[in-house]
């Protein structure tokens, strides 16, 4: 048989490689984004109540209202922004559906999407499913600032989309309020979308402020927004998430989504809605997370790792040349094999595979856990 594959160069992600080999040599894994430890009590009970109570058949195709008035509150609640629940909200199979559906729902052949490098790896493959074309603008270590004259001149007639990410995985960084004004100003009056990937809106550190495309009032005209329960409820294989977009990207999103997955776990929307009412479960992670990056920070500091500063989600990136010419990739085999300890390397989020020597740890583990680690690359 004859198959000509859809995505040629795609293969595993590096996610599923690095957590198997973690697996298979026994090594901490610091690689994939995944928190050790369990996900609140309250909403584990929660979600067993609404399963009890027969909540088991097929959720309304946008979700349930109780969850996207629990969102909208949230929104309020957060940036002071008024979102509609029945025409801007839609639920979703973690953020990885809904980037997919708003990619499938916008992008058509021979449409330039501009990516921000290195990036989150589904962004590529599902731009080019849709026969886009895939335009990267490339970040460079240490500091990953957009240049903004660089940037516009990726902008052609043909782009249609501009995907964005902040608290941006894999490198820490975040989007500044000029960053967003820089892409207002570059967007208006044109037809162009903005896809901004805020799974991390909640993981950032040291006083700074989330700085959401809601807040931009001509960028939140063109945006849509993905949002992920797991990365915000330490529940990652529960794959619950959002979109927000105005109604008239919403209805688009809702034609691909209803054939996409038509709903998602319903029992776990009737439990989140519920479980949003406190607002506290949400406002004291940033702190939460801020003291598990200062302690693995703690623990580094007499490696020969030279971390990179991380102001946002829960990754934090360490140059490594002071201590191999390894490539990244190799490199994070080596470590994981032969010292115990399992990360990202860098450049598989580059296009070209720029290799600035560069690995990511994720420290959504327990201080046990990022103890055992850092005396493992002590050794290093
Ligand atoms: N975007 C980014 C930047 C991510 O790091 C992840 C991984 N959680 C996702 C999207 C996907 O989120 P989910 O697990 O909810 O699909
Ligand atoms: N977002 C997680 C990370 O960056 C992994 C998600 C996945 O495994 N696809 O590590």
């Amino acid at each position: 048989m004859n198959i000509t594959s859809k995505l040629p160069d795609v293969g595993t992600t590096i996610f599923a490689i690095m957590s198997k080999l973690a697996n298979e040599h026994g090594a901490i894994n610091l690689s994939q984004g995944f928190p050790n430890y369990e996900s609140s009590p309250k909403l584990k009970n929660l979600v067993s109540h609404f399963v009890d109570k027969g909540h088991n058949q097929y959720a309304p195709m946008p979700g349930v209202q109780p969850l996207r008035a629990a969102i909208a509150k949230k929104i309020q609640h957060c940036y002071d922004i008024a979102v509609d629940p029945d025409t801007e909200i839609t639920i979703t199979a973690g953020a990885t559906q809904a980037l997919f559906t708003a990619i499938t729902a916008f992008v058509k052949k021979g449409d330039e999407v501009i990516i921000i490098e290195p990036a989150y790896d589904s962004y590529a493959p599902s731009i080019e499913l849709c026969g886009g074309i895939v335009v990267p603008y490339g970040l460079e270590a240490p500091d990953f600032k957009i240049n903004p004259a660089d940037f516009a001149k990726l902008i052609t007639e043909n782009t249609r989309m501009i995907i964005i990410n902040t608290p941006h995985n894999p490198t820490g960084s975040i989007l500044k309020a000029d960053d967003m004004k820089m892409l207002e100003a570059l967007t208006s009056g044109t037809d162009i979308l903005v896809l901004s990937d805020e799974v991390y809106e909640h993981l950032i550190y040291d006083g700074e402020k989330h700085q959401t495309a809601l807040l931009f009032p001509e960028l939140k005209k063109r945006t849509l927004l993905t949002y992920s329960f797991g990365k915000t409820f330490h529940n990652t294989g529960w794959k619950m998430g959002y979109c927000v977009a105005p109604p008239m990207l919403t209805k688009e999103f809702r034609k691909v989504h209803q054939f996409n997955v038509f709903s998602v776990n319903h029992p776990i929307q009737l439990a989140i809605a519920e479980f949003l009412a406190d607002p506290e479960e949400y406002l004291q992670l940033p702190d939460f997370f801020q003291r598990k990056r200062d302690f693995f920070l703690g623990k580094m500091k007499d490696t020969r790792f030279k971390p990179v500063p991380c102001r946002g989600t829960y990754f934090q990136l360490f140059d490594y040349s002071e201590i191999s010419n390894k490539k990244d990739t190799e490199f994070a085999k080596w470590l994981t094999i032969e010292k115990g300890v399992a990360s990202i390397p860098v450049s598989v989020f580059y296009s070209d595979r720029k290799d600035e020597k560069v690995i990511r740890f994720c420290f959504a583990k327990t201080e046990e856990m990022l103890a055992a680690a850092a005396d493992k690359l002590l050794l290093v």
